[in-house]
């Protein structure tokens, strides 16, 4: 398929275009739909697989085609990530592929650096948090963080971040949320560990394996 086959809006079309992208792969062409129909998604990928686009496309055309009423700008999606690096990399991904978008913002949260400038970058509003799960404890612990309007919930890189321990930070963060919402979890392997994780948290997920 391609990208416009995939419903995709005429400004994310465009930066993708502005990237060379010619062509969905595999898990942006059986994810993209998903997401965009509002489903839960249990997909295995590694990186190189082009995951991040597959969760940051459709969720930025999700956030456009819904915008909030309030100027409050509480974050709406919330993406769980086990490093630093990683953060990094999904905040370039919604950078890129939403340049031609009104202005979203976001916020990066994670631990081993000074949390006064994470406290005043959230306290300025972001609709989209890409977070560790310790470090995003300690706002939620401070009050720094809102997580009251999250729609959205991506777990990227799920086994790494069971691998490093998070687990229960993550189940934690999880009670935060509002009951109703989406969830992504995004896998390089489907261990026993993650199949229990995935059976708590998501509802009638589609599972994508390629
Ligand atoms: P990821 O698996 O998300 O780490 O992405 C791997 C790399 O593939 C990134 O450098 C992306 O910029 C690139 N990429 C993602 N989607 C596509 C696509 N449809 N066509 C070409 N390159 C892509």
């Amino acid at each position: 398929p391609t990208f416009e086959a995939l419903r995709l809006a005429p400004a994310l079309l465009r930066a993708l275009s502005d990237e060379g992208y010619q062509t969905p792969t595999p898990i942006q062409a059986r994810a993209i739909p998903e997401i965009l129909a509002g489903h839960d998604l249990l997909a295995a990928a590694q990186t190189g697989t082009g995951k991040t686009a597959a969760f940051t496309l459709p969720i930025l055309q999700r956030l456009q085609e819904k915008p909030l009423k309030s100027a409050a700008r509480q974050p709406r999606v919330l993406v769980l990530v086990p490093t630093r690096e990683l953060a990094a990399q999904v905040l370039e991904s919604v950078r890129t592929y939403g340049k031609h978008l009104q202005a979203l913002r976001t916020v990066l949260v994670f631990g081993g650096v000074g949390i006064n400038p994470q406290i005043e970058a959230l306290a300025r509003g972001a609709e989209i948090v890409v977070a560790t799960p310790g470090r995003l404890l300690d706002h939620a612990g401070q009050k720094t963080i809102d997580l009251s309007r999250i729609e959205v919930l991506v777990l990227d890189e799920a086994d790494r971040m069971l691998d490093m321990g998070f687990i229960h930070d993550i189940r934690r963060v999880i009670k935060l949320l509002p009951g109703k919402r989406q969830n992504l979890l995004f896998s390089a392997t489907f261990s026993p560990d993650i199949r229990k994780l995935a059976e708590g948290l998501l509802h009638e997920p589609v599972t994508i394996d390629i």
